[in-house]
Order: structure tokens, then C-alpha cells, then sequence
């Protein structure tokens, strides 16, 4: 089989073995493609995975071996996110799931960027879905992602009808400004860039340029999808005395200042969120069927040797998010 490997600060193709059960519990899945993530992104970039990896973990796949007690067999086309909590630690018990160190030592192997990859009984039990059949595979791979936000928008713990700011239109602050919608709180988005500003108008979102907020805009919560400094001041700017500012991007570099009196006088809640719950993720899925946040026209389609392209064209900026389509069409 073909898999995506980093090697010397680049993203190369190289023959592996395939891979098998080999006694094991799961299933062996022929990938049909895997979605881009900014965390792909900032492991190539900021070198934190090492020669060998292989990234991606947003995939959509086929069943193409199983040993498992679930009800999936072969040929099913399935959905999955990548890690799962044990459920019972310090973590897990106060729902901070994405901390629980379970959590973050399983994954799927070699990685999404693999034309296959073995899914452990764990996964196939916690976070695997069958495919929507109403979603494209493009569509379908928005199920971890989407997941992620749907978290988020769960920590905000907001009220019916709430001011929320997006701040940043990048495919998560897209699909932000729908789920937050979908669950019923009066959504901004605002950017710089005008063609990310028409683009959250045409789901018909309220968006505008953050120079003309109005100077009175007050926001109950602000969801932060970007992390420069200069989201920082405009989520202090809007932020309503006694509201919320949700962190959800990370800074490439982590020297901003942290705004203590602004947090202390003016009664500021402050949260950070990460990476999704298995309840998290069925309400995502859920969202993606019903339409209730639509991804059509967010990805951009990339076939597998080109999978540098798609990285650099993301980091460029170029695209807003990447889908790679490992499985070739013969
Ligand atoms: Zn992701
Ligand atoms: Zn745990």
C-alpha cells in the first residue's frame, strides 16, 4: 500500500506493507480520503512529529477486513475520530475527556494519510459510525472536526438567543457560525478577508468586516478561531462585561500577555476547548445528516501525490481546507 510520510520537512509517498489484523481485534479500512487539519499543520510545521509519521485522522474509509464484536462488517463505509477516553480518570470524571491520558495515546495506525489503516475494537465500538448515506465522502469527513466545535459550543453553556461573536472565518469559524446557529444563539462572524465574509453571508449568517463592528456591539461569547494579538484585543473589545471568550485556535507564538484586569474587574470566563467526546461526535454526525451545518464548497479535493500541494496551499492560505483522496479511482 501507498502511505504519506513526513521526511526532511517534506510530505512523500512511500510503499509500505499492508497492514493486517493479524489476530488482533478491529478492522483493517481502505481509506477513501482524510480531511486536512490545522493540527496536521502545525505538527509538519512546527516539526513536533518526526521523520516517519504519518498525519491525518479525518477519514472516511471501507471495512475491508474485521474481527470485532460490533454489528460493522465488510464493505460498511464508516466514519471515525482517532482517539477515545477511558472514561473513568480525573479527567474523564469532570469531562475534561481530551485531557484523559487514553485519550491521547490511542490513534488510528499508521494515520489517516495511509491507504490503510487498522481501527482497534475500541474504535469501532466508541467512535466509528456507518457513513450517512445522504453525505458525500467529502462531507462525511467533517465528522471529527465538526465534532471538535459541536464540544465547544457545548462548553460555552450559553442561553437560548445568545450575542455570539465569531472571530476569524477560516473553515472553523464557518462551521462554528452554523452549529452555533443550529443550536439556536444569534451569531456574528467577522474577518478581514471580504471573500471569507461573503462566504459565511451565503449560508446566511450576519458577517462583516471586524473594522465595522459597531462600536455598541456586545457579545455574550466570543468564539475565538483565530489566535493572533489582534483577535485577542477585538474579543476584549466585544466581549459584554461578566461574558465568555472561548478559545479554540492555538498561537504560533505563545507571548501574549493574559489580560488580568480585564478578566478580574470586568468578570471575565475565560475556556479553553480542545478535542471532542464520543457524544460529541454523534451530535456531529447528527448535524452533518440534518443539514443543520452544511460543508458543501468548504474543501477543496486533492488526489494523493499531491498531498504537499494541499499542505502548502493551506498554509498559504490559498484553500480553506484540504481533503485528500487517497483512494485512486481505478
Ligand atoms: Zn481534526
Ligand atoms: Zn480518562
Amino acid at each position: 500500500m501507498k502511505t504519506a510520510v513526513i521526511e526532511n520537512n517534506k510530505i512523500v509517498l512511500k510503499n509500505a506493507e499492508d497492514v493486517k489484523l493479524d489476530g488482533r481485534k478491529g478492522a483493517i479500512v481502505k481509506v477513501s480520503g482524510c480531511g486536512l487539519c490545522g493540527s496536521d499543520i502545525v505538527k509538519f510545521v512546527h516539526k513536533i512529529a518526526k521523520d516517519g509519521t504519518v498525519l491525518g485522522h479525518e477519514i472516511v474509509a471501507e471495512i475491508i477486513d474485521i474481527n470485532s464484536e460490533t454489528e460493522f462488517k465488510k464493505g460498511d463505509v464508516i466514519v471515525t475520530s482517532h482517539h477515545i477516553p477511558c472514561g473513568k480518570c480525573v479527567y474523564c470524571r469532570h469531562g475534561n475527556v481530551s485531557m484523559c491520558e487514553h485519550f491521547k495515546s490511542t490513534n488510528i495506525r499508521p494515520g489517516g494519510f495511509s491507504e490503510q489503516v487498522y481501527l482497534s475494537e475500541e474504535h469501532l465500538q466508541n467512535v466509528a459510525h456507518l457513513k450517512p448515506e445522504n453525505l458525500t465522502d467529502i462531507e462525511a469527513s467533517f465528522y471529527e472536526p465538526l465534532g471538535c466545535i459541536v464540544r465547544a459550543v457545548k462548553r460555552a453553556n450559553l442561553l437560548d438567543g445568545d450575542n455570539v461573536l465569531v472571530v476569524g472565518l477560516g473553515s472553523i469559524g464557518i462551521l462554528a457560525s452554523q452549529a452555533l446557529r443550529a443550536y439556536g444563539y444569534n451569531v456574528t462572524g467577522c474577518d478581514l478577508i471580504a471573500e471569507r465574509i461573503e462566504f459565511l453571508k451565503s449560508f446566511g449568517i450576519k458577517a462583516l468586516d471586524v473594522r465595522k463592528l459597531p462600536d455598541d456591539y456586545m457579545a455574550d461569547c466570543i468564539f475565538m478561531t483565530s489566535g493572533a494579538d489582534r483577535a485577542i484585543d477585538t474579543a476584549l473589545k466585544y466581549v459584554r462585561n461578566g461574558g465568555k471568550i472561548l478559545v479554540f485556535s492555538s498561537t504560533p507564538h505563545d507571548e501574549s500577555s493574559y489580560p488580568n484586569n480585564e478578566i478580574y474587574y470586568r468578570e471575565l470566563t475565560v475556556l479553553g476547548s480542545y478535542s471532542p467526546s464520543p457524544a460529541d461526535l454523534q451530535d456531529s454526525l447528527d448535524l452533518l445528516k440534518s443539514s443543520g451545518v452544511i460543508v458543501k464548497d468548504i474543501s477543496t479535493e486533492y488526489k494523493f501525490d499531491e498531498i504537499q500541494k494541499a499542505f502548502d496551499d493551506t498554509m498559504s492560505n490559498k484553500i480553506m481546507k484540504a481533503y485528500i483522496k487517497v483512494k485512486s479511482d481505478d
